[in-house]
């Protein structure tokens, strides 16, 4: 498809995430997850008649922590609304939810990401607003055969829908907002943000136009997104649905639709026309409130150094680059980790590729993570040292990480029980590229003769009669004299 390049195409998201209280947002059941179905409800989330709803203070606070990182207004006057419609996972017919005056107001998100050039770029991400609501109860279609079966435990649940203006611009960058957004929620601890059961969930609107226009174009609104690949997939997907029935003079419909990830396609569930009218009215058994200036300047005095905040200051104070510097913040565990090696007095650079590319490459081969690696950051920085030492070389220190890996003992001692000392010196190296020379006379032909590849062939047989011990700087340099 050629034409793709004539459009461009917009997306915003509505992403919903669970506040991470030990009760519900308007009664005390408790919140766990996976507990015995419907044991966690009363009247309230049961929405009987007579009951009434009390608003948890901690949602709000939690609400108010998240707007203030993501730089919204927050509200001076916040009222909660009925949002009608009927289903049976909504047992009281309406969802509590904010209309026309949520918690928090406008805000942004910064983004970053790789461009065409590879280069890290920032982009800001308008937010509209990030509201409070309650979740809805769970159908199950499995267990009894030919019936459905409806679990309220998760009814009441306090959710935080973040809806974002549409701003984004390809499925890279709705990846970029989800992923620093998943960031800033786990380090405000007010989510564990665990896709698989539930805690966070996306909803994608997209839409294209010709580049050069700016009328919006119709949206499509994408449901049943189970995972950050899932969106982005079906917003690649989307778009280029969407371009071809334009390009064939045909129209996009408004219209809710369903990925399917097995397919890779998304299917129409609704169509607007048929859309609900939720008749949308105040909430009249929670009177609107005022949030004084004192709770909010409060709450803004318990933020925690936020991931930008920390890649920047890992940037400045240890010159890494922005990408790996974003890279690292993304999980907070990671970022800890890495903060720690550090105190070992280890460098930052050799540290963050050792963490990020060799340890991390490591765990996931063994199907496990950083939290329960048995390689731990002091036992890191202790090979890192190594290698920073020149005691061994980092082709030895990719062989001695899986050993600690699985005995659990540390780089210094697994290289000095298996003898891997690094070999420096000049008169011992010497040798072995006589040797070796002396070997390969038509690789040293080759070479003279101008064929600069037999150099590396010639270097990698020093390192064969060294078992990889050889400095290989210092190899390829007395090599190089040898052949002068
Ligand atoms: P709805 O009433 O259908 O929920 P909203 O106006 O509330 O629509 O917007 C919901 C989400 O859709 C927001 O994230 C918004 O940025 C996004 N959105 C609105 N219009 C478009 C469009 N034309 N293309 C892509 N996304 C859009
Ligand atoms: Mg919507
Ligand atoms: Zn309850």
């Amino acid at each position: 498809m050629t034409a793709i390049n004539d459009y461009e195409s917009v997306i915003g998201l509505e992403v919903h995430v669970q506040l991470d209280t030990a009760s519900k947002i308007f009664c005390g059941c408790p919140t766990v997850f996976g507990t015995e179905p419907n044991r966690n409800s009363c009247p309230v989330c049961l929405g009987m008649p007579g009951s009434l709803p009390v608003l948890n203070e901690r949602v709000l606070e939690l609400g108010i922590r998240v707007g203030h990182a993501l730089d919204c207004q927050i509200s001076e006057r916040v009222k909660f609304d009925r949002k009608n419609y009927f289903y049976p996972d909504l047992p009281k017919a309406y969802q509590i939810s904010q209309y026309d005056m949520p918690v928090n107001g406008p805000g942004f998100l910064t983004i970053e990401l790789k461009d065409a050039d590879g280069q890290m770029i920032e982009r800001k991400i308008r937010i509209l607003r990030a509201h409070l609501e309650e979740d809805a109860g769970k159908l199950l279609h499995e267990g009894i055969e030919g019936a459905t079966l409806v679990d309220y435990n998760r009814a009441g649940i306090p959710l935080l829908e973040i809806v974002s203006e549409p701003d984004l611009r390809s499925a890279d960058e709705a990846y970029a907002y989800l992923i620093s957004l998943k960031a800033i929620l786990q380090y405000l601890e007010v989510s564990d943000c665990n896709m698989e059961e539930g805690s966070l969930r996306c909803d994608a609107n997209v839409s294209v136009r010709k580049k050069g226009e700016t009328r919006l174009g119709t949206k499509a609104e994408i449901k049943n997104l189970n995972s950050f690949k899932a969106v982005h997939k079906s917003i690649q997907y989307e778009i280029e649905r969407q371009v071809n029935l334009v390009e064939n003079q045909e129209k996009v419909i408004q219209e809710t639709r369903l990925w399917n990830d097995v397919k890779g396609q998304t299917f129409t569930m609704r169509s607007k026309e048929e859309a609900h009218d939720y008749r949308y009215f105040p909430e009249p058994d929670l009177v609107p409130f005022t949030i004084s200036n004192e709770m909010k300047e409060k709450l803004r005095s318990t933020l925690p150094e936020l991931p930008r905040q920390r890649s920047k200051r890992f940037q400045e104070k240890f010159g890494l680059s922005a990408y790996d510097a974003a890279v690292l913040v993304q999980e907070k565990m990671t970022a800890d980790y890495f903060e720690e090696c550090l105190k070992a007095g280890v460098p930052a650079k050799l540290t963050s590729n050792w963490l990020q590319s060799e340890l991390m490459a490591l765990l996931n081969e063994k199907k496990t993570t950083l939290k329960k690696s048995p390689v731990g950051p002091a036992a890191l920085a202790g090979l890192v040292s190594l290698i920073d030492k020149q005691t061994i070389s980092g082709k030895i220190a990719k062989d001695v990480l899986p050993i600690m890996f699985e005995t659990g003992k540390s780089a210094e001692a697994i290289v000095k029980e298996k003898g891997l000392v690094q070999v420096t010196d000049t008169k011992q190296i010497e040798e072995v590229v006589e040797r070796v020379i002396a070997a390969n006379p038509k690789s040293v032909e080759d070479f003279r003769s101008g064929k600069t590849q037999a150099l590396s062939f010639l270097v990698g047989q020093i390192m064969k009669e060294t078992k990889g011990k050889a400095n290989p700087q210092l190899a390829n340099q007395i090599l190089e004299q040898k052949l002068k």
